[in-house]
Order: C-alpha cells, then structure tokens, then sequence
C-alpha cells in the first residue's frame, strides 16, 4: 500500500484559524491544540467517524488522539449517538436530579472498588480540585503533595510544577497563581519515594493529601515504578493524609476499572479518593470525583465542604457517558490494547530503520515516544529528549494524514475502532516520518 498523500497546505483552517485568533486569545480555546509545540497551522476538524477525522479541507486523517483519550469505542459510535439523540429528544437540562445520574454512578461504583460514593462534575480540573478541597475539609490540613510533570487540569493549587529535586514549596507556574495559592503545594520528583517520606517529616501533621497522575501521561507516558504507588498508599496511611489517585485519563480507558484495575487491585492497596473525566463523559463534558464513603460523606449537603454545580449530572453528558462505559466491554479493551501495541511497535521499528534514538514507553493502552535513549522516569529526565525530533515526525505524519499529539509530551491514544485499514495508514506513512525525525536538526 502506498503512503496517502495530501498536500501540506490546508487553506481553510488557516482561514478559520485567522478569524479564530482575532475572536479567541491564540485562536484556541485550550493551549495545547494550538501547534504552538510543533509549529504550524492547527486542523479544524468537521466531522469524524471511526479511527479516521475529517478537517475542513476535506482531508481525511487517522487520528490518534483521540480527542485526548475520550473517543475509546472511535468517533460517532453510533451506541454513544443514539443515547445522546435520544437524551436530547427529552430536554437538555433541568436542573434537579435525574436517572441518569444515578446509573453513571451505580456503573463507576460497580467498576472501580475503591469507589463506594462518587459526586459527577463536568470537568477533570473541577474534579481534582474538588477532591483537595474535600481533602483539605477532612483532615483539616492544608498541604498538597504533587509531582513535577503531573498535570490535573489547571486548578490553581496544582499548577506549580517548579523546581525538581528534594522538597520544593511550589512556585506558580503561570502569572495568575499567587504565592499564597500555591505556596501549600509542595512539588516533587516523579517515581522518588525518599522524597515523599522526607516531605511527610518535615511537614508532620501538615500534610492534608498526595495528590498523583494513577500513571502519568501529561509528561509523555511515564509509568509508575513497580512500588511507587503502593507506597504512596502506605505513606499517607501512616500520616494521616489521604492519597487521591488522579485518572482522569486512565479511568475506563487502560481497563474497565482504570490504572487501579491494572495495578492496585492485584498489590491489596486502594487510593482514598480517585477522579475521573474523558472516557466517562463519552465526548460530553462530564467528570467525577469519588471514594471512600466517610471522606465523600464530608460533602455537601451531607456534610460541611461545599462543592456545585448548574449543569454536573447534565442528563445529555450522562447519556453519553453511560453508553460509553457500558460498550467498554473486555473485547473492547482487548481490541485497544492489541492496537496500540501494534501501533507503538511499528512506530519503534521504523525509527530504530533510520537509526533515530527513542524510547517507546507504554502504560497499559497508553503510549508515547521520546526521542531521547534511556528510559524516563521522571519530568527532568523526559525534558532531555530531542523534541525538534518529534515536530518533524509529526509534521510528516500529518502531512501524510495521521493525527498525532501535537507535541512530545503527550501520550498517544487508539480506539476499538482503529482496525487493519487504519492501521496499515499509519504503517504507510512511518518510513518517510521517520527519516524525516532522523534528518531533523535542532
Ligand atoms: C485531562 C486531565 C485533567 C483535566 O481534565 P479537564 O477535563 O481537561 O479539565 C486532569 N487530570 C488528568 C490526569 C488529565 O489527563
């Protein structure tokens, strides 16, 4: 089969992309879609089906982002569409509570063990900040642990990354974040237990939770050390302080119980609080927080810590969501994960044809390339590769009609619907990616 080709050009996202940036600050309404990592004009997407999108050129690509890991049965399923026309048929929103909500919930409840009471919100950053919230309420702390290169949406608490090595205070990381809403945040190297102990003594009593990506993604794909999380469990049992496992882009996606599935329920530890968003919400915006049911208790109206929200449970995005779970069958998940094997392996061969020195790490489903030769443990480690390496992959791959990341330091994501037609796609257009990734300069 021979490479699709399309023209590099794409005159109608450029197009919408001028109006857009006079309208919308950068002309996107979240900074990562915006190719600012790898240079160039950010597609405009129309539709999309299946593994494939369509921009508004009319070119065709096999996306592999996936709308950042939500689309895990592929666009428009027609399960996840008719729930949704058959929601919106009956009104949009009302405001009171509704049987959606409840079964979305009974089905997180039934899949993830650790989660006896779950609350929905509408986003991943209204969870995680929500879950320190309650944290904070319960044990009267007000200290949060978090690792360099996790992201957990752009709660201001959580958006100091500063500073690597032993125990920093977190700087914000943005104008806008004060000292005084970061300054609790205490911001640690990834995978470094001793740090975590070290942070517990000289802060004791301090500490109100730990705070981690289940396996971090927002980095590139960095998985957690065998250990890492179980003794981030047992550290904050024996302090006190509650350990909230962040999968907002695990949950429901690396296994029908997410990284917990995968990891935990075989170690016998459990987080106090997880979060969840993207797969959940089936392409609509909806996300949970949720746990042990004396933590959730502490929320109102059942007890003091107030948390809200006009459209939370929306009865469209729950529609949306529990048809999505419910088709995230163990066939569903065996498809994915052999795709993205499949993917990731052709992906390294073709580099490793051109000689260019990478490092494909996967967690479950999730998977990434780093262009660097060692393995990466930690955020300092993955900001050694050579990233120019990447902007020219993509750019080739793009040009050739596959979707990838628009930068290096986000995991890649397939669908149960990526099949052999859109895997030979990307096999096709790899060689000239590759050697495009091997004579890139910095
Ligand atoms: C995407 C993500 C978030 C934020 O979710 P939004 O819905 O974008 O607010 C939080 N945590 C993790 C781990 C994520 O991947």
């Amino acid at each position: 089969m021979s490479p699709v080709s399309y023209p590099y050009e794409a005159p109608q996202s450029q197009s919408l992309f001028e109006r857009a940036s006079v309208v919308t600050p950068g002309g996107v309404n979240s900074p990562v879609r915006a190719f600012r990592a790898v240079g160039g004009t950010p597609r405009f997407m129309v539709s999309g089906t299946g593994p494939y999108l369509t921009d508004a050129d009319g070119r065709e690509y096999v996306d592999l982002v996936c709308s950042w890991g939500p689309m895990i049965l592929g666009h428009a399923h027609p399960s996840v569409i008719d729930a949704v026309q058959q929601a919106v048929s009956r009104g949009t929103s009302f405001g009171t509570p509704g049987q959606g909500e409840v079964e979305l919930a009974e089905e997180i409840v039934a899949r993830v063990a650790p989660v006896e009471q779950v609350r929905l919100v509408s986003s991943g950053t209204e969870a995680t900040m929500s879950a320190i919230r309650l944290a904070r309420g319960f044990t009267g702390r007000a200290k949060v642990v978090k690792f360099a290169g996790c992201y957990h949406g752009h709660v201001d608490a959580l958006l100091a990354a500063a500073g690597s090595g032993v125990a920093t205070f977190g700087l914000p990381d943005t104008p806008g974040v004060t000292g005084a809403q970061a300054g609790d945040t205490i911001v640690l190297p990834y995978n470094d237990l001793a740090a975590v102990e070290q942070a517990f003594r000289a802060h004791p009593g301090e500490i109100a939770c730990v705070i981690t990506e289940a396996s971090p993604g927002n980095m590139g794909v960095v998985p957690p050390l065998p250990g890492f999380n179980g003794g981030l469990a047992r550290l904050c049992r024996e302090n006190g302080a509650l350990f909230i496992s962040d999968e907002v882009m695990t949950g429901f996606r690396v296994s029908k119980a997410g990284w917990y599935g995968l990891e935990a329920a075989n170690e016998g530890w459990a987080p106090d609080l997880l979060t969840f968003g993207k797969v959940m919400g089936g392409g609509f915006p909806a996300a949970a927080f949720g746990g042990r049911a004396d933590v959730m208790g502490h929320l109102a109206p059942a007890g003091p810590v107030y948390q809200a929200g006009t459209l939370s449970g929306n009865p469209i995005a729950t529609a949306a969501g529990l048809a999505q779970l419910r088709g995230c069958t163990d066939e569903v998940y065996a498809r994915v994960d052999a795709v993205a094997a499949e993917v990731g392996t052709l992906v390294s061969d073709a580099l490793a044809k051109e000689g260019v020195a990478h490092r494909l790490q996967t967690a479950g489903n999730m998977f990434s390339v780093f262009f660097t030769q060692a393995a990466v443990t930690n955020y300092d480690e993955a900001r050694t590769q050579e990233a120019f390496r990447f902007n020219a992959f993509f750019h080739s791959m793009l040009g050739q009609g596959v979707y990838l990341p628009p930068s290096a330091y986000e995991s890649w994501f397939v669908s149960a619907s990526h099949d052999d037609r859109a895997v030979e796609r990307i096999a096709a257009a790899l060689p000239a990616a590759a050697r495009a990734a091997a004579e890139a300069t910095a």
